[in-house]
């Protein structure tokens, strides 16, 4: 092991002892929230480890009035380090900041037409994800969304999955994929699916996963990785191309998990 790697190994572990998440809120968290159920006691040790130097790595604030506690850092830490339990924590490197709202916010910007005119826009938002900035959440629309897992929405799954996306660039629905994935497999599945939910969506029928995620590719990707950690069975059963090809990316079968969960 070069000198480099040694230090790096030293320091987690050092942050590792220094820091650690308190046994019984781990436990609770592990216990309570059905995003982790069916995961081995190695993988929630693991995720723990990834939770901790998470934290530390982050710079967690709370605005509008906010009180941040013990408990919110590591919630939202948990669940940003699922998406990343068979990565690496470098997939969350190059920025630092997360910033708690409340409830949702809103943020105004000036937007440009074709024909160059720029109009002052106002909008809510539930999250947002800066690319090499900062991430920017609703507290309670997270609150919420973990209460209601079979709803399949989850605002921190969301917004670090479009982290992710950024991994190569402004956020366009594919993020870095593996080695040995294929992009066209990835293209074909992910515009099929993308079409499907368009035409679902003009049709004026009931949407096999949220509707917000025919707005745009970045969104598609962001919104089927909520379902796919939330309720992989649904989108297994409406875009089974798209999960297969999210299993290959986050290295995770949420759906087998599930299945087990239930039998055990
Ligand atoms: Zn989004």
């Amino acid at each position: 092991m070069n000198i480099l790697l040694a230090f790096k190994h030293w320091r987690i572990k050092r942050l590792l002892k220094r820091f650690p998440i308190k046994r019984l809120i781990w436990r609770r968290l592990m216990r309570e929230d059905a995003l982790f159920c069916g995961l081995s006691s190695v993988q929630k040790a693991y995720l723990r480890e990834l939770t901790t130097l998470f934290i530390q790595q982050k710079r967690f604030r709370a605005v509008q009035g906010l009180e941040l506690n013990e408990l919110m850092p590591i919630k939202i830490a948990a669940h940003a380090c699922l998406l990343i339990l068979e990565l690496d924590l470098d997939y969350y490197q190059g920025w630092r900041d997360i910033i708690l709202y409340p409830d949702a916010f809103m943020v105004t910007s000036d937007d440009m037409d074709e024909a160059g005119i720029v109009s002052h826009q106002q909008r809510v938002l539930g999250g947002e994800a800066w690319l090499r900035g900062p991430v920017v959440l609703d507290w309670q629309g997270f609150v919420d969304d973990v209460s209601q897992p079979d709803l399949g929405h989850n605002l921190v799954i969301h917004e670090f999955a479009h982290k992710l996306d950024m991994q190569n660039g402004a956020a366009n629905g594919m993020p870095p994929l593996h080695p040995l994935m294929k992009r066209e497999d990835w293209t074909l599945a992910f515009s099929q699916a993308f079409e499907n939910l368009q035409l679902q969506v003009e049709r004026g029928g009931v949407p096999a996963i949220d509707a917000y995620a025919a707005t745009e590719p970045a969104e598609f990707f962001a919104v089927c990785s909520e379902v796919f950690f939330m309720a992989p069975d649904q989108l297994a059963e409406a875009f089974p191309a798209v999960y297969h090809q999210l299993s290959l990316f986050y290295r995770q079968d949420p759906l087998a998990r599930k299945t087990l969960a239930v039998v055990q």
